[in-house]
């Protein structure tokens, strides 16, 4: 999923939120393995593993200004 923090854009673990890899505003992403290190509120890791999937679709309407 992607995200914006404070003015930055990260993509972010699709199962604990945890900021992963930061983006390039416009970013599409295809292949790339991650693995979520973040440990959630009850103390367990997260241990999401995965492709980033960053599509074109996901710079859409809800985020209008794409900041260089
Ligand atoms: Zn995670």
């Amino acid at each position: 999923m992607v995200k914006e923090v404070d003015g930055r854009w990260w993509y972010c673990c699709p199962r604990c939120g945890k900021k992963l890899n930061p983006l390039r505003a416009g970013a599409v992403c295809r292949g790339v393995l991650a693995r979520c290190r973040g440990v959630r509120r009850d103390g367990s890791r997260c241990g999401w593993e995965g492709e980033m999937v960053v599509e074109p679709g996901d710079w859409t309407l809800e985020q209008p200004s794409l900041p260089a």
